[in-house]
Order: C-alpha cells, then sequence, then structure tokens
C-alpha cells in the first residue's frame, strides 16, 4: 500500500492555519502544523488584549480540521536537502513538503533605548508584557505610541478611549497609507478622545530612556511608557535555514509561492515574498495566501502545474476606540479610493464583523476544505510584474 504524503505546515497563524485546513481535502495526506502555542493568537485583536476589552485567543479545536495533527513546539532549523525540521524541544520531523507560514513579530527598533525601554504590541508575549505595565502606570501617566500606522492609531485610540493621556508620534505622516479624507477623520476622532498627535520630520524618534522619549527636534517628552508599533519584521529561520529570502527575511518564491530553492518548499503569509514582491502584511492577504499555498501542494501532489496565485485587497477598517472607526476602501492593488468614518453601534458592530468573520472562515476551512475560494484578483500585479520584480532583486539577501 502506498504511504501517505506527509506535509508539515510551520506556524498556526491564519495562513498557516488556512493552509493545514485546505491540505485536509486530499485524501492520503497528512498533514501536521507545529505552532509555538496550544491556542490561535487573533493578532489583529492584541491591541484589544493591551485595553483589557478582548484575550485575542482561539481554541485550535474550532479553527482547525479533526485530521490535522497540531504539535506545539517551535521548529529551529529546516533541512532542506533531507527534508526534514528539528524543532526546540530535539523532535525531528519529516516531510514530502513543507508550508512555512511563520508569520511576523516587531522589529527590533535600531534606536538607542527602544530595545531596552520600549514596549512592542505585535505578538501575544509583547501584548501580555505591555497590559500590566499600563495597568500599573497611574490614570495621569503620559503614554507615548510611536508610530503613526494603523497598529498605532488602534492603540492609541483604545488607551485614550480609557482616559489615558496619550501622544502619538507619528515620525513623518499621520496614518500615510489612508486617503487625505480618511486622515482629517481619523486626526479629528484622535483630537476628540485627547490624544496629542505629532506629526512632521522632526518627530522621528531619536532616543528612548525609562521615563522619556527623545525627538530629532531636541524635544524630550516625558514617557512613562512608551509603545512602540512602529514596522514589522520576519523570522529569520528561512535565512539561518540557508533558503533564499527577501531583504527583510521573508522566503523568496515564484507566483505559485514556491521557494525558488526548493519545489518542496511553499510559503504563506507575512514570512511569503512571491517573486520578491510581497503584498501587504496583513490578516486579509494571509488568508487569501494560506488556501492557495495548500493548493499548490496539492497540485504538486497531483503531478501538476500549480495555479498562480491572487490576492485583491478591499481596504482596511481600523478601530478608534470601541465606539468609532474607519473604513478606507481600496483597489485590489491596495491603492486607496475613498472613506468613511463610522461612529458608535454601525462601527462597533462592523470591525466586531470583521475579526469575527476571519474566524469564521478559518472554521469553515476545517469543516468544509476547499468550499470556499475568497481570494481575490489583481490585474495590476500581473502587468507590473516583470518590471518591479527586476527593480527589486537588488535586496536580495541571498
Ligand atoms: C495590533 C495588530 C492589529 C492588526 N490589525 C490588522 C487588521 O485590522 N487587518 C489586517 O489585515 N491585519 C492586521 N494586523 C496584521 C496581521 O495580524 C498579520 O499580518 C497576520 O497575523 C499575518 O498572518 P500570518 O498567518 O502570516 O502570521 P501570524 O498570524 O503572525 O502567525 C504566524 C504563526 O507562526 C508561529 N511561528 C513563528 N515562528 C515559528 C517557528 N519557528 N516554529 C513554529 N511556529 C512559528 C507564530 O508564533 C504564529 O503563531 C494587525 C497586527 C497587529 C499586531
Amino acid at each position: 500500500m502506498a504511504r501517505n504524503t506527509e506535509v508539515v505546515v510551520i506556524g498556526g497563524g491564519y495562513a498557516g492555519v488556512m493552509a493545514a485546513n485546505r491540505l485536509t481535502k486530499r485524501e492520503g495526506v497528512t498533514v501536521t502544523l507545529i505552532n509555538p502555542r496550544a491556542k490561535f493568537v487573533e493578532r489583529i485583536r492584541l491591541h484589544q488584549l493591551v485595553g483589557g476589552s478582548d484575550d485575542a485567543l482561539v481554541d485550535y479545536q474550532r479553527i482547525l480540521a479533526r485530521g490535522v495533527r497540531f504539535v506545539v513546539d517551535t521548529v529551529t532549523r529546516i533541512d532542506a536537502p533531507g527534508r526534514r525540521v528539528t524543532t526546540a524541544s530535539g523532535g525531528i520531523l519529516a516531510y514530502d513538503y513543507l508550508i512555512y507560514a511563520v508569520g511576523s513579530g516587531s522589529g527590533e527598533p535600531s534606536v538607542p533605548g527602544a530595545a531596552e525601554h520600549a514596549y512592542p504590541i505585535s505578538t501575544l508575549e509583547d501584548a501580555l508584557r505591555l497590559r500590566p505595565v499600563v495597568e500599573a502606570a497611574p490614570a495621569s501617566a503620559a503614554l507615548t505610541v510611536v508610530g503613526g500606522g494603523s497598529t498605532g492609531i488602534e492603540t492609541a485610540s483604545e488607551l485614550a478611549e480609557q482616559g489615558r493621556k496619550v501622544t502619538l508620534v507619528c515620525g513623518r505622516t499621520l496614518g500615510a497609507y489612508l486617503h487625505p479624507h480618511a486622515r482629517r477623520a481619523v486626526a479629528e476622532r484622535l483630537a476628540e478622545l485627547g490624544v496629542t498627535v505629532l506629526e512632521g520630520g522632526g518627530t522621528t524618534v531619536t532616543a528612548v530612556t525609562r521615563d522619556a522619549v527623545r525627538l530629532a527636534d531636541g524635544r524630550e517628552l516625558p514617557s512613562a511608557v512608551t509603545i512602540w508599533t512602529a514596522g514589522f519584521a520576519v523570522p529569520d529561520l528561512a535565512a539561518r535555514s540557508g533558503l533564499s529570502t527577501d531583504a527583510l527575511g521573508r522566503l523568496l518564491t515564484d507566483e505559485t509561492l514556491t521557494s525558488v530553492d526548493d519545489p518542496r518548499i511553499v510559503a504563506a503569509g507575512d514570512s511569503a515574498a512571491p517573486s520578491d514582491l510581497p503584498v501587504r502584511m496583513s490578516c486579509q492577504s494571509a488568508m487569501q495566501i494560506g488556501p492557495q499555498a495548500g493548493e499548490t501542494v496539492l497540485s504538486r501532489i497531483a503531478g501538476k502545474r500549480p495555479a498562480d496565485f491572487n490576492v485583491g485587497f478591499f481596504g482596511q477598517c481600523i478601530s478608534l476606540g470601541r465606539r468609532a472607526g474607519i473604513v478606507q476602501y481600496a483597489r485590489r492593488d491596495d491603492s486607496v479610493t475613498k472613506a468613511f468614518l463610522l461612529n458608535g453601534r454601525p462601527l462597533a458592530m462592523l470591525k466586531e464583523g470583521v475579526c469575527k468573520s476571519t474566524v469564521w472562515q478559518l472554521s469553515q476551512e476545517a469543516r468544509h476544505p476547499g468550499m470556499l475560494n475568497l481570494w481575490f484578483k489583481d490585474r495590476a500585479r500581473r502587468k507590473s510584474l516583470p518590471a518591479r520584480a527586476g527593480e527589486a532583486a537588488p535586496g536580495r539577501t541571498a
């Protein structure tokens, strides 16, 4: 009797869970998912964890197909020629195909003092470390959020709504991704919440100390707690294992999400760099890429050419505390169009609906793998591929 095809998925985030579930649609495939934690982390709710309105955790039983073997461990090395991975507990798992979906975390800030005194918020461990620090700070204490992107805006709003004294230091522009109308609406809502927003070249942070933040223009802001939201980084597992990555460390793949080094390794989510032209790191794209990574492996098992991947964006829903928020629409290529501000119950329902629908999609894929194909086409990507990929090539690290 022919033995099963062994597929190992590294990383139980949005992309990894979608990929693992999709793989169960085919008989004769054994799927093992390796993740360092026994619970699924809803990273899109981590600012809520810090604010105390959600724990950002989901039981894997709810979202993982029964046929998936789940291992709580951390992969420390991929041996591509030997087709096996080593884990932190000393385990060795052999595979026929590997899906690399290790996601992202906070970038190591290069600013003096930031590594010691600033708190990142991009992983569960970061958020769990930060929450008691915020809770222990007196109500009148100055809190500084560094980074004017969506995570910084959501975090600043969440804390200000609880009556905290918050300064949002943007470096350059508040919500650089946003349409000017949306940016104005966000600025107005932040002002209503009492957030001091510092924008412009002089507001780049140059140093962080235990109780202050220094800016490029020479100002020193008192800061009892400094929260660092500027920039995501990816784990260095691929680079450490001798696989080709982009400058940030994302696994370099072709348009079928297959590693440029090895047809048995496929990448998905924040840690993938297809054609050296990665899409925006987001739950939105991870949910679309995950099942397609699974399909790529299934095609290879069936001896067929895998399809090129597709990701189409539709914008961002940014919460501004629990009672307001903004919907920023985008074209499929992620370029922004119009936006509108929602207040009160409609927004609370919309953003909550977005978070809940993500978990619902994961559980649907677990129960009915392959039934939902919720990915969209960005036609602009196809047209710009050769030229843009050529431009990006010097950024490669391996
Ligand atoms: C506060 C906050 C709010 C956000 N809000 C939004 C939003 O509104 N909309 C949106 O689209 N995006 C949002 N994002 C971004 C989004 O959360 C990420 O882009 C998304 O989680 C990426 O999914 P992923 O599956 O690639 O990786 P992840 O969700 O990061 O999952 C990767 C998994 O791999 C595991 N892993 C890592 N290394 C190893 C290893 N060596 N061995 C085994 N397992 C490993 C990790 O522990 C993790 O469980 C937000 C992020 C933050 C921090």
